[in-house]
C-alpha cells in the first residue's frame, strides 16, 4: 500500500494525480525559498486564549510543544502593533464587537493588534509529543462541525461535553461518509470532510517525517508510523492532493493580486522584487495545475443555506484551535486552517472584480496572505514526505 501512488483524475477537481506529481518538486522548492523570506516568516497569532467551548487545562509540558516568540522589536516597523493607529485599532476591535476575533468569511483571525510575532522557520511543524485525551477531543470535535442540517446552537453544544472522548476506527465512519451513504452525501458536505480529512493527514505526515525516536533519541522518518496512519487509509492520501490543488487554485485566482503585493519588510527594493519573483514562479506553478472547478459548488435551490452553515462549521474549526494542548500544534492549526480559510474565500466568495488589484487593493489581511502561502508549502511538503516512504518502502522490502 505504501508504494502506490494513486492515478487518475483527483475527484472534484478538474486536475490529475500525476499532474501534482509532476510539479511537486519544483513547487515545493520554490515555496521553501519563499516561506524563508521576512515577508513570510512571521506569523502573528494569539496564541493564549480560552478554549471556547470545553474546559481544557491541559497543557502539554514536552519541550517540544513548545514556542520562541519574536520580540516586537525583531519585526519590520509597519506590521508592528504600534504601527497601526488608535483609530485602526479600534476599528479592529469594533468589527466584532465583545469578541477577539474577526470574522473573515470562513475563519475567525486573531486580531492584528494583539498576539505575538512567531518565527514559523524556527518552530517546524513536527511531532511534540501530544497525544491521548486532549487531541482526540480537538480531532473529533473538528470532525463534528461536518454534521451539516443540524442549528449552530446544538453543534457548539455538542463539543461542550468533558467526559472521556470514544473514538471511531475511522472519523469518517461516525460521520457516515466516504462512499457509506453517497446517494445522502451531498457534494459541499463531501467537500468539508475532504477539506478536513486530508490537513489531518497531512499533519500526521509530518508528524511521521519528522518523529523523534525514544530510544536513540534522534529525529527522522517513521515508516511505520506513515504506514499506520495514512498508507493503511488511502483516501487520506488523496486528500493531501485534493487540498493541494484547493490551495493551487485559490494561488490562481489570485495570481495578478499577489504579483502586485508589496512584500516589503525592510524597506529594500532588492527584498521586495526578489520575493515577487519566488512568488511569480509559484503563481505559474498554480496557473499550470490548480484546475478546480469552485462553480460547481454551493449551486441550487439551498445554495445560499448550505453555503452559510459550511462557513458556519469552518469558522467553528478555526475556534476550536484555542482548545489544542500544545504550543506549536495550536500555531501550526492556527496557520493552517487560517490559510485553508482564506483558500474558500478566494474561490467561493470573491468574482474576478474583487480580485483585481486595482479596484481592490485590499482584498486580503497580510496574515491572510502569509498562512495561504505557509499552508500550501506544508501540503507540498507532506507530498515530498510522501515521496521519501514510498523510497524508505522499496529500500525495506528490498532487503526482506
Ligand atoms: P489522531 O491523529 O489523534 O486521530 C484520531 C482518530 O481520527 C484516529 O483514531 C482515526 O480514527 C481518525 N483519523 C486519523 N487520521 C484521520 C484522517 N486523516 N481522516 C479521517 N480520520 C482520521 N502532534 C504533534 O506531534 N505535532 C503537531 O504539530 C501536532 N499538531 C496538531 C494540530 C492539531 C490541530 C491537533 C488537533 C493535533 C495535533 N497534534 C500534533 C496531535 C496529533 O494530530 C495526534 O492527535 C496525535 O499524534 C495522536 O495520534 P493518534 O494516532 O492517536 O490519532
Amino acid at each position: 500500500t505504501c508504494e502506490q501512488t494513486p492515478t487518475g483524475p483527483i475527484e472534484t477537481t478538474m486536475c490529475d494525480y500525476e499532474t501534482i506529481e509532476s510539479v511537486n518538486d519544483d513547487l515545493y522548492a520554490q515555496l521553501h525559498d519563499l516561506v524563508a523570506t521576512p515577508f513570510f516568516k512571521y506569523f502573528r497569532a494569539d496564541l493564549y486564549r480560552e478554549c471556547p467551548f470545553w474546559d481544557e487545562n491541559v497543557l502539554c509540558m514536552n519541550k517540544d510543544c513548545a514556542i520562541a516568540t519574536v520580540e516586537e522589536e525583531v519585526i519590520p516597523e509597519k506590521w508592528r502593533s504600534k504601527a497601526l493607529s488608535s483609530v485602526e485599532r479600534a476599528e479592529h476591535r469594533e468589527s466584532l464587537p465583545g469578541c477577539y476575533y474577526r470574522d473573515s468569511d470562513f475563519c475567525f483571525l486573531d486580531d492584528e493588534t494583539e498576539g505575538d510575532y512567531v518565527d514559523l522557520s524556527l518552530n517546524p511543524e513536527r511531532y511534540t509529543g501530544y497525544i491521548g485525551e486532549s487531541a482526540h477531543r480537538v480531532w473529533k470535535a473538528i470532525y463534528e462541525e461536518n454534521c451539516f442540517g443540524q442549528s449552530e446552537a446544538s453543534l457548539t453544544a455538542s463539543h461542550k461535553g468533558n467526559g472521556p472522548v470514544v473514538l471511531p476506527d475511522t472519523m469518517a465512519s461516525v460521520l457516515r461518509i466516504d462512499g457509506q451513504e453517497p446517494a445522502e452525501q451531498c457534494l459541499e458536505k463531501r467537500v468539508y470532510y475532504k477539506v478536513i480529512s486530508g490537513l489531518h493527514a497531512s499533519i500526521s505526515t509530518h508528524i511521521c517525517h519528522e518523529h523523534l525516536d525514544p530510544t536513540t533519541g534522534k529525529w527522522g522518518p517513521d515508516l511505520q508510523c506513515y504506514v499506520n496512519r495514512i498508507a493503511s487509509h488511502p483516501e487520506r492520501l488523496q486528500y493531501i492532493y485534493f487540498n493541494t490543488v484547493l490551495l493551487l487554485r485559490a494561488v490562481a485566482r489570485l495570481g495578478p493580486y499577489l504579483s502586485a503585493y508589496d512584500y516589503c519588510a525592510s524597506g529594500t527594493h532588492e527584498e521586495h522584487t526578489a520575493t515577487v519573483e519566488k512568488m511569480n514562479k509559484v503563481i505559474e506553478i498554480a496557473d499550470f495545475a490548480g484546475h478546480f472547478d469552485e462553480t460547481v459548488l454551493f449551486r441550487g435551490e439551498q445554495a445560499d443555506i448550505v453555503k452559510e452553515e459550511f462557513k458556519q462549521h469552518f469558522r467553528n474549526v478555526t475556534r476550536i484551535m484555542d482548545c489544542v494542548g500544545c504550543d506549536k500544534c495550536r500555531l501550526w492549526g492556527k496557520v493552517q486552517t487560517s490559510g485553508v480559510g482564506t483558500a474558500l474565500k478566494v474561490l467561493f466568495e470573491m468574482d474576478e472584480k474583487a480580485l483585481d488589484p486595482k479596484t481592490n487593493a485590499n482584498l486580503l489581511q497580510r496574515t491572510e496572505v502569509v498562512a495561504l502561502i505557509n499552508t500550501l508549502h506544508r501540503f507540498t511538503e507532506s507530498l515530498h514526505a510522501v515521496a521519501d516512504f514510498r523510497r524508505l518502502w522499496r529500500a525495506a522490502n528490498a532487503t526482506d
